[in-house]
């Protein structure tokens, strides 16, 4: 066969030569040792945990290398694809600080645009690149057409297994009875190409693989270490009949223009790591440093751990957004999954950017990790209970604007208030940590506000309701809201002690029968009566930032109501 003519009539539009894209797109000018990785995320409208997990891996990769971490969006997929879900992607990963160097990107105009040298970044931009390799493996004979549909081969190889043909099985004879639908496929005539083409019909291109299943292929996995799979024997497509890469073809490529070091990637394409291993080779390209990421798990009703499904909560990215997580809560917490190290560092450096911990591949776990809500509200209070409260305000504010609005507006409505209120608690040695999610924040301190204020918690019934009344009516009386808060408690203690409620805790436990109560009760009563709650954040700041009027008007509707 007369390679380099099927090559022709195959390709006839492709000018260019693997050489002057070699020249376009030259190796870049890094130190050694820099990592060059990229986000290759597929535009189908669904973020997921696990995708984020690997960007993260990218993103530390390469930055903490002095390297390149770039963004590439696989959209060769247009039945998948979601409209407006790259533009969506792009400012997700914004918001979760993953922060490329090169890659898409959103233009002035709103659309995606090209930010680097190794562009197009859209692999459905890149068609005129893969066919000039295209052209280049059927010159040199490593591919051929078959001008089938998807549809009519997957029928012949069905047909084969229903007749029991062993698959895989060459022979030079044309007419043999043992050939399969892929040896088949391998036998044409440039006559019959050129009138299938004059037809206007279509092809897939295929590899010729040299592979032979029963020898097998080494390679290495950075976390999974030596790994050993048969060779690939399958003549799998590199452009579909619509002139389309597959994912094989188009990573092979893209990965070696643009200069990848280090792919990360999901483990559902460890299966195909042999096929890849034959493309680069194939191609000349010297392939990547690979590493496969384990699915992120849960543990099921009966403790056993599962895949997360699209139906659980924490897998789709919008989960975290709808339900209130900041996204640096999440990072914080998936470097914990990355490096059993990390929370000891953490505890260490309490104030550092997670950027400062120095992440290494040598400690990941090749085993899956296990998503833990409970530890991520954890990591995400301690998160937040370092911020100051116009971080707090700015966050959730944001937030509330498109998931609260009610509390939104009564949160903007006073600026001030809402960061008096927000500060209670914050900026000590041990500060308050009742902030997991901006979900929890209404809860938490919407009391403040009358549009939220309502009475949760009920008297304890050991209490007897003109004890309660008399409390707060005594200390309605003696209330001055320029006290501070010593005097202030001063003054309840004193309410304890004509109630014969003890004003003293530690009187009170060694001899608690001679007492009514003890000033504890006595706050508790006041507590619930302003805040509607048995738990509340420091009563004296509360009625500080309530103002007079307001405790007053909580206070004297309590004892009304009693
Ligand atoms: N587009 C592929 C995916 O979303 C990317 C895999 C890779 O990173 O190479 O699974």
């Amino acid at each position: 066969m007369d390679f380099k003519r099927l090559a022709e009539l195959l390709f006839p539009d492709v000018t260019e030569t693997p050489e002057e894209l070699e020249n376009k797109y030259p190796p870049r000018n890094l130190p050694e040792g820099a990592k060059v990785t990229r986000f290759a995320p597929s535009p189908t409208g669904f973020i997921h945990l696990g995708g984020i997990y690997g960007a993260m891996i990218d993103e530390r990769l390469a930055h903490q290398s002095g390297g390149v971490f770039y963004l590439r969006i696989e959209d060769t997929d247009a039945k998948r694809e979601v409209e407006g879900a790259a533009e969506q992607l792009i400012s997700v990963l914004a918001e979760y600080g993953l922060n490329f160097d090169e890659g898409a990107a959103i233009g002035e105009d709103g659309k995606i645009t090209d930010l680097g040298d190794y562009g197009p970044y859209k692999q459905s931009q890149r068609g005129f690149i893969y066919r000039v390799y295209a052209k280049k493996l059927v010159e040199e004979g490593k591919a051929y057409p078959v001008f089938t549909t998807e549809e009519e081969f997957d029928e012949l190889a069905s047909a084969d297994k229903k007749a029991e043909v062993k698959s895989k099985v060459w022979t030079d004879d044309a007419n043999a009875e043992q050939k399969d639908a892929q040896a088949r496929q391998r036998e044409f005539t440039l006559e019959e190409v050129q009138s299938r083409l004059l037809n206007g019909d279509r092809f897939v291109l295929r590899i010729l693989s040299d592979g032979d299943g029963e020898k097998k292929v080494r390679t290495t996995d950075l976390v999974r270490g030596s790994l050993e799979f048969p060779e690939n024997d399958e003549d799998f497509v590199l452009l579909k009949s619509d002139g389309i890469p597959t994912y094989h073809f188009a990573h092979a490529v893209d990965d070696h223009l643009m200069g990848t070091s280090h792919v990360v990637r999901g483990e559902e394409w460890l299966p195909s790591l042999p096929k890849h291993i034959q493309l680069f080779r194939y191609l000349g390209f010297k392939p990547p440093k690979y590493l496969h990421t384990a699915q992120i798990m849960k543990l099921d009703e009966n403790g056993n751990k599962k895949k997360l499904s699209k139906r659980d909560l924490g897998l789709d990215m919008t989960d975290y957004k709808r339900n209130g997580y900041a996204p640096l809560c999440v990072c914080e917490y998936i470097m914990t999954l990355l490096n059993s190290s990390y929370d000891e560092w953490r505890m260490q450096n309490p104030e550092k950017p997670y950027t400062d911990f120095p992440f290494t591949i040598k400690k990941m776990s090749s085993s899956g990790c296990l998503l833990d809500l409970p530890k991520l509200g954890d990591v995400s209070k301690n998160v937040i209970s370092r911020w100051d409260a116009d971080r707090v305000y700015s966050e959730l504010t944001e937030w509330a604007k498109e998931y609260q609005k009610d509390f939104y507006d009564v949160l903007t409505a006073d600026p001030e208030k809402a960061k008096a209120i927000l500060s209670i608690g914050r900026g000590g040695k041990k500060p308050r940590k009742d902030i997991a999610t901006w979900r929890d924040v209404m809860p938490y301190c919407g009391f403040f506000y009358n549009e939220f204020f309502k009475i949760e918690d009920s008297y304890p019934e050991e209490f007897d309701k003109s004890d309660i009344r008399s409390a707060l009516r005594m200390f309605l009386d003696g209330y001055d809201e320029g006290d501070d808060s010593a005097v202030w408690f001063d003054k309840i203690k004193d309410v304890a002690a004509r109630l014969g409620y003890a004003a003293d805790m530690k009187e009170y436990r060694s001899a608690p029968e001679s007492f009514r109560g003890s000033v504890a009760d006595i706050s508790m009563f006041i507590r619930v009566a302003v805040t509607g709650k048995m738990n509340s954040p420091d009563l004296y700041t509360v009625m500080q930032i309530l103002g007079r009027e307001e405790v007053f008007a909580r206070i004297n509707r309590m004892i009304d109501n009693l």
